[in-house]
């Protein structure tokens, strides 16, 4: 039995002020669930504040990235480790926009997970299909690709402590969803991929989803909760959407 997962992704919003009230207003309305986790991605200067705030609940905190290297001469960026210091549990590694804004390729992708892990904190494993690679048919080999990146450097095994978020591009920040159907097709050929060995992998859908659309999607089999990004801004909104994953 999985426990259903909620993330929200905060991407680069925020400022003191509007992450106090966000937590606040997340705080206030957490009695009642109970049965999913939840946890937040906030930009790297807000976790020393968010895992302030979050202390006597639990809500678990993540970070939307990280470096691929455990120390040295790499200004600008942040190790594993130091996430580790913050109180960090999750770390978001390959999101969409960081392969493509960043050029992240799927093995620098594959090496920041495997620097997760030797920190001991769980990745979150974004993979997902261009709108045209979905229109040129090409869907699942994108998929196996991206995973294969991952299982080429780590034991099977590994994955039981990581989350698989299944994004298809076209689908964040866009407002447009893929229909259950579409999403359960690609959450079970993960799992598939991913073998007998990670039944214990929690695999999460993420692309616009809202209070309107989560249910269904939660519903289907393999999906066993969701990456969310905007809908994540909103404490009333994400409650409802975490609710919709118990
Ligand atoms: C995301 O950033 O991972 C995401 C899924 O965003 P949105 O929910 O806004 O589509």
């Amino acid at each position: 039995m999985r426990r259903p997962l909620v993330v929200g992704n905060w991407k680069m919003h925020g400022n003191k002020q509007s992450v106090a009230d966000l937590i606040n207003g997340l705080l206030n309305q957490w009695q009642g669930v109970h049965l999913a986790e939840v946890a937040v991605c906030a930009p790297y200067v807000h976790l020393g504040q968010v895992a302030r705030q979050l202390a006597e609940s639990n809500i678990t905190m993540g970070a939307q990235d990280v470096s691929q290297y455990e120390n040295g001469a790499h200004t600008g960026d942040i190790s594993a480790a130091m996430l580790s210091d913050m109180f960090c549990h999750y770390v978001i590694v390959g999101h969409s926009e960081r392969r493509q804004f960043n050029k992240e390729s799927n093995d620098v992708v594959a090496s920041k997970f495997v620097a997760v892990q030797e920190a001991k904190l769980t990745p979150i494993l974004c993979v997902g299909e261009s709108l045209e690679q979905r229109d040129g048919g090409t869907t699942l080999a994108i998929i196996e690709q991206q995973l294969q990146a991952v299982l080429d450097r780590v034991e099977p095994a590994a994955l039981n402590h990581a989350v698989v978020a299944y994004e298809p591009v076209w689908a964040i920040g866009t407002g447009r969803t893929a229909t259950p159907e579409q999403a359960e097709e690609v959450h079970a050929f993960i799992r598939q991929q991913l073998g007998k060995e990670c039944i214990n992998t929690r695999l999460v859908y993420g692309g616009s989803v809202k209070a309107g659309n989560a249910a269904e999607l939660f519903q289907q089999e393999n999906i066993d909760g969701g990456l969310v990004g905007r809908a994540s801004l909103d404490a009333d909104e994400f409650i409802k959407i975490c609710r919709a994953a118990e």
